[in-house]
């Protein structure tokens, strides 16, 4: 949070890569070689994701300690507090700060696969919430807290192409107020593809008194299934535009790719314009939308990163 607030005083652009622990030994270390190639770009922090229930809990901490003294970044950890009793939550706060990881990201978590529901463990946690109010009650300041937001209301709430009413999006965000009343120092939002959407969203926890940075997450789309999986299981909303776009490419990866490239952008550059000066990249372990983007921002030096593929409007490309 101070480096961001830093950033902002200095008038420069902060941004950040989220990552996810590799299934397998081998991903884990090229992980840390794009990881390497990617700080030097200069986020202001970077973070690791951690599996629902705990799931990947030995690898996150590992990874997450890797990324604060080899790597050398600033580091986040994810910690969700559902599925797992409050000793192992503790074990995993208590690891990364004997590390020197200073932020964690507070969540409820998903139900594990195959579970339709989260299991609250006797005498655990129910909610983010309830995991925030446990680290400021036991560690004080020493962590740096933040929270998860929803620009359409959290997927729980969505019901069919409506998306959520407004009542059930008034209680997610007066429940968003009530993380960040219990010490959360700031908001990292869901994916969303429509910019208008996370703007309101953005202008909705300013009236209500939620004063915290508030940090948009970009998933870029790196390949057209994964973007109808990813925004099928968070029910994102998507343009019409986008889905005009992509539906004449989405057989060939890299126009999706290009596309995805000149999407990410243009939602940054409308977020920017607006004055909010932090982009969160969901990277997806992948290095070349997220450092393309950044660069098409002005962000980062070219020289740095290989060109990325120029994108332009299907009629033009790929008619056949
Ligand atoms: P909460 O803040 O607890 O809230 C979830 C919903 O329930 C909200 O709609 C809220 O309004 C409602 N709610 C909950 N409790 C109450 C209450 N007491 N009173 C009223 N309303 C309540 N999942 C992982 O497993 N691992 C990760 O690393 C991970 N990283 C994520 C990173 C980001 C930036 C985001 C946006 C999500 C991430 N998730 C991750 C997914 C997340 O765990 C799920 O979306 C989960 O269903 C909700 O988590 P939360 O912390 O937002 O929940």
């Amino acid at each position: 949070i101070e480096k961001i607030q830093q950033a902002a005083a200095d008038g420069r652009t902060a941004f950040s890569f989220e990552y996810f622990p590799p299934k397998t030994e081998e991903g884990v270390e090229n992980l840390f070689e794009r990881m390497d190639r990617m700080v030097a770009h200069g986020p202001s922090f970077c973070d690791i994701t951690w599996g629902a229930g705990g799931s990947t809990a030995d690898l996150t901490l590992e990874i997450a300690n890797r990324m604060q003294n080899m790597v050398c970044v600033e580091t986040m950890m994810h910690l969700t507090c559902t599925n797992m009793p409050v000793e192992k939550i503790d074990h995993a706060l208590e690891t990364i700060k004997s590390n020197g990881i200073q932020n964690v990201l507070a969540l409820r978590g998903d139900p594990p696969h195959g579970q339709d529901k989260f299991v609250q463990v006797e005498g655990g946690f129910a909610c983010a919430l309830d995991l925030v109010q446990h680290i400021r009650a036991k560690y004080g300041d020493y962590f740096g807290i933040t929270v998860a937001g929803y620009p359409e209301a959290h997927p729980d709430a969505i019901q069919g192409e409506e998306g959520a009413t407004l009542e059930a999006y008034t209680n997610d965000l007066a429940f968003l107020k009530r993380k960040v009343d219990a010490g959360a120092d700031l908001i990292v939002t869901q994916l969303f593809y429509d910019t208008d959407i996370f703007l309101k969203f953005v202008n909705d926890c300013r009236e209500i008194g939620i004063t915290c940075p508030i940090v948009p997450g970009i998933m870029p789309i790196n390949n057209y299934k994964g973007f109808v999986r990813m925004t099928g299981f968070c029910k994102t909303k998507i343009p019409a535009e986008i889905t005009a776009a992509l539906d004449p490419i989405k057989d060939n990866e890299e126009a999706v790719k290009a596309y995805g490239i000149h999407l990410g952008t243009e939602m940054c550059k409308k977020i920017l314009a607006s004055g909010i000066k932090t982009l969160h990249l969901y990277t997806l372990n992948m290095e070349k939308s997220a450092l393309a983007i950044l660069m098409n921002l002005g962000l980062i030096e070219e020289s740095k990163i290989s060109r990325p593929l120029p994108w332009r409007p299907p009629t033009n490309v790929f008619r056949l």
